[in-house]
């Protein structure tokens, strides 16, 4: 999302600074405009204080985000969470910059309300194993809105929902990204549990509209950005195989503890305050997306075959 951000920036003719310590991102999504004269990058970890001189806005989307990477990374995601986001409102504050915390449909848990309005609480279980993220992001949402309170800080909160697109992973184990290779490697589909959970996919350049457009906003309490269209993961997998012409079976696997069973945003008050509304449907989005993985899958099987 960082890179996609950079770009819708840099297009605007924004001057950008990237940071990142690379932990879950990957290098190379940097290259289409590494070497943008309006573009510096900075290798560092933001849970450690630093200062990089006078900046008009922050826009903090630091935090391992794929189930498996911040339960593989518990204390580094409670650390940016907390630590980082500290950081980085200091910065904000000493330099009187907007902020916008990226913030996630995981602060509503395994929601008990659907579809998730932002005026509902949750259902977070705060010591099982998706708490250092849950908890991580919810913690940073607390802080934000109390540097906005006690400080003046111009602060935006996003609660973004599955997102897909170029750059996702492969191997960070995300349903899309996961079914998506599998497809194109001919290997079985992994459909955790029944795949009768829900989800709803937003394609990547909907979502950087909608964030954009909040940063620019008078809102500071939380805003959801995310496609209301919810399909079960059986469903997704069917698309996927549509899409791909693949001829993969699903296979069924364990269902992750507190794997949320629902989840759909309320996007309402994103169409009143911003009026924004997602324009590209999951069919379109893969498509979309099928390029950059399939030159993933090709550059992986190259390097096999040696
Ligand atoms: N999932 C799946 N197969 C996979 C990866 C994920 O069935 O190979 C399911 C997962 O159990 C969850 C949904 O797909 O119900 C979305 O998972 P993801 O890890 O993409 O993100 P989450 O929404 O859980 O944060």
């Amino acid at each position: 999302m960082g890179s996609h951000l950079t770009q819708a920036l840099l297009a605007d003719d924004h001057i950008v600074t990237g940071i990142d310590n690379f932990s879950t991102g990957k290098r190379e999504n940097l290259t289409d405009f590494i070497d943008d004269p309006h573009f510096k990058f900075v290798e560092h970890d933001i849970t450690h204080p630093f200062d990089l001189g006078r900046v008009d806005y922050i826009f903090n989307f630091a935090s391992p985000a794929s189930p498996g990477e911040y339960m593989r990374l518990g204390i580094e995601t409670l650390m940016v969470g907390s630590h980082g986001t500290l950081n980085v409102l200091e910065l904000a504050r000493k330099y009187d910059a907007g902020f916008l915390q990226a913030s996630t449909s995981e602060c509503y848990g395994d929601p008990l309300v659907h579809p998730q309005r932002e005026d509902y609480w949750g259902n977070v279980n705060p010591v099982g194993p998706r708490s250092v993220y849950d908890e991580s992001k919810r913690y940073a949402e607390a802080l934000t809105m109390a540097y906005y309170r006690y400080h003046g800080v111009n602060t935006h909160l996003v609660r973004i929902f599955n997102t897909y697109g170029p750059r996702l992973s492969v191997g960070d184990g995300r349903v899309v990204s996961n079914f998506i290779a599998q497809a194109l490697r001919g290997e079985d589909l992994t459909v955790y549990g029944d795949g009768q959970q829900t989800r709803s996919f937003c394609y990547v350049s909907d979502l950087i509209d909608g964030i954009l457009r909040l940063s620019r906003s008078s809102e500071h309490l939380p805003v959801n950005i995310g496609n209301p269209h919810e399909m079960t993961v059986l469903e997704c997998a069917m698309e996927v195989l549509a899409a791909t012409n693949s001829r993969s079976k699903i296979r069924h696997e364990a269902l992750p503890q507190d794997d949320p069973t629902r989840r759909r945003p309320d996007i309402s008050k994103a169409n009143a305050l911003l009026d924004w509304h997602p324009s590209i449907d999951l069919r379109q989005g893969l498509q979309l997306s099928l390029e950059y993985f399939r030159n993933l899958i090709e550059q992986e099987t190259a390097a096999k075959t040696g």
